[in-house]
């Protein structure tokens, strides 16, 4: 139900070629469920779907301004099949946590949306995984990651962090919409590793590639 009241804001045409009738057409959704390839990050290593674009900024920007559930259906496809591959059952998704701020403004977390997704399309498929609500906690006021170069999201999220100790001994899979620097996905790894859990790899949608790769 809840997914029918987010959408309820949103145009009934197709966001990226914008025919009508649904938030996101067939053909899209089809051109974007493809299959991930291995990214790495500051040595932790993940998957990704595809590469950042302005279609897919598009998309992204919907999903994550505007209450897109349907968007994050269509996300969720290629990463699940990933981890349908990759996970192991009862592997728990962790996401970034949002600030305040940005939960008061949306009203929502995506990353949290997103992964409830890809929990209700590995079902489906007869695998469990669970997802770890509030898992991780921001504890320093953290900037607008998108205002900043990559020294500085790194900087910005030093010790930002704090997990639950309920991670003890609990094997994770960081899930994001999109990983730039892999600044927010290495702070999450340091604070599950601090609350005893052990991150497995991460699954993104989408991949920035960095124009400096020594700083990531
Ligand atoms: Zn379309």
């Amino acid at each position: 139900m809840l997914d029918e009241f987010l959408d309820l804001f949103l145009p009934t045409k197709c966001l990226l070629c914008l025919r009508p009738p649904s938030v996101i057409c067939q053909t899209c959704a089809s051109s974007l469920d493809l299959p991930a390839h291995p990214v790495t990050r500051g040595g932790l290593n993940g998957y990704s779907v595809v590469d950042y674009s302005a279609e897919v900024s598009q998309l992204i920007d919907k999903y994550k301004e505007h209450g897109a559930t349907t968007v994050a259906k269509v996300l969720a496809k290629p990463m699940v099949t990933n981890l349908l591959a990759n996970a192991s059952p009862g592997d728990f998704l962790v996401v970034p946590p949002s600030s305040k701020q940005s939960v008061r403004r949306r009203g929502y977390e995506p990353a949290t949306v997103l992964a409830a997704q890809i929990i209700r399309q590995a079902r489906k498929a007869g695998f469990e995984l669970k997802l770890a609500r509030q898992a991780l906690t921001l504890i320093e006021p953290v900037h607008d990651q998108a205002q900043l170069n990559a020294r500085q999201r790194f900087e910005n999220l030093a010790n930002a962090m704090v997990g639950q100790h309920w991670l003890a001994g609990q094997p994770v899979i960081l899930i994001d919409d999109i990983v730039t620097t892999g600044a927010t996905l290495l702070e999450c790894r340091r604070a599950v590793e601090e609350a005893g859990g052990f991150v497995r790899f991460f699954s993104t949608f989408a991949e920035t590639k960095s124009k400096n790769d020594t700083q990531r």
